[in-house]
């Protein structure tokens, strides 16, 4: 897979819509000139049609943070169905962030969110990641739960819209240093890799891009890269454009 992703999640942030179009204008420029990447935009649902309206290139995609179960429409106050946010041209929804799992969000409230995206044509971002990396090495069981329960149910086709945000939460938030080691992160996607062969076949797993979030950088995505994923979901840094003009610069390479 040749194509690299960066998936800037702004998370609740900027208050301001001014502040929103003043970052999203400073990426416009970098993400122009960016040749093998695609760089996918995640800011609040508020200001993803503010955003939109200053843009009439191809090179940004946007993408919403959650998205929830029921697909298109019905009684349930202050939802956003995947249908309202295809209407607004949103191509990518992140689903699953730790942060939402933390809040309330099992495997299976992410599976039928994963559904709902799916049947409104959106690529939904599935977060997956353990708390703890334990020298027994159970997160791999705790992974493979996530991946299996998460997924569950969905077939080859609906698997090439899926991308995979590999998120340890022992990662996010920290220093720069400590992000995941390459060498470990490489692990990582060979075993997601695995797992989606032994419950598809090798061809269809092997597509699936995976990506690495938590605490990337300027300073640390060159070293990251090694680590061999399809790209990275970047929270703090990605709200930065200089950052990402930085971090273009390397996936580009
Ligand atoms: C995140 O919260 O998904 C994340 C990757 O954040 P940060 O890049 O700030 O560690």
């Amino acid at each position: 897979m040749s194509k690299k992703f960066l998936i800037s999640n702004w998370k609740m942030n900027p208050v301001e819509v001014k502040k929103s179009k003043d970052i999203f204008n400073g990426i416009k420029d970098t993400a122009a000139r960016s040749k093998k990447s695609e760089i996918i935009i995640c800011p609040s649902y508020l200001h993803i049609p503010v955003l939109k309206g200053l843009y009439s290139g191809k090179k940004i995609k946007f993408g919403a943070q959650d998205c929830f179960y029921e697909s298109i429409s019905g009684s349930y106050t202050g939802e956003i169905s995947p249908a309202m946010l295809a209407e607004f041209g949103v191509e990518y929804v992140i689903i699953g962030h730790s942060e939402r799992r933390y809040l309330w969000e099992s495997n299976k409230v992410v599976n039928a969110k994963v559904r709902a995206a799916i049947s409104q044509g959106l690529n939904p971002i599935v977060c997956i990641g353990q708390k703890i990396r334990d020298n027994e090495g159970a997160f791999f069981t705790v992974l493979r739960k996530e991946i299996e329960q998460s997924l569950k149910g969905l077939n080859r086709n609906d698997l090439t819209k899926i991308i995979i945000a590999y998120e340890p939460l022992w990662a996010i938030g920290k220093s720069c240093k400590e992000a995941i080691d390459p060498e470990d992160l490489h692990t990582m996607k060979i075993f997601i890799h695995k797992v989606f062969s032994e419950n598809y076949d090798r061809e269809t797993a092997l597509d699936i891009p995976v990506l690495y979030g938590g605490s990337v950088n300027s300073s640390n995505i060159k070293k990251l890269i090694d680590g061999d994923v399809d790209g990275f979901l970047v929270g703090r840094a990605g709200r930065d454009p200089e950052e990402v003009s930085e971090m273009l610069k390397a996936l580009n390479k």
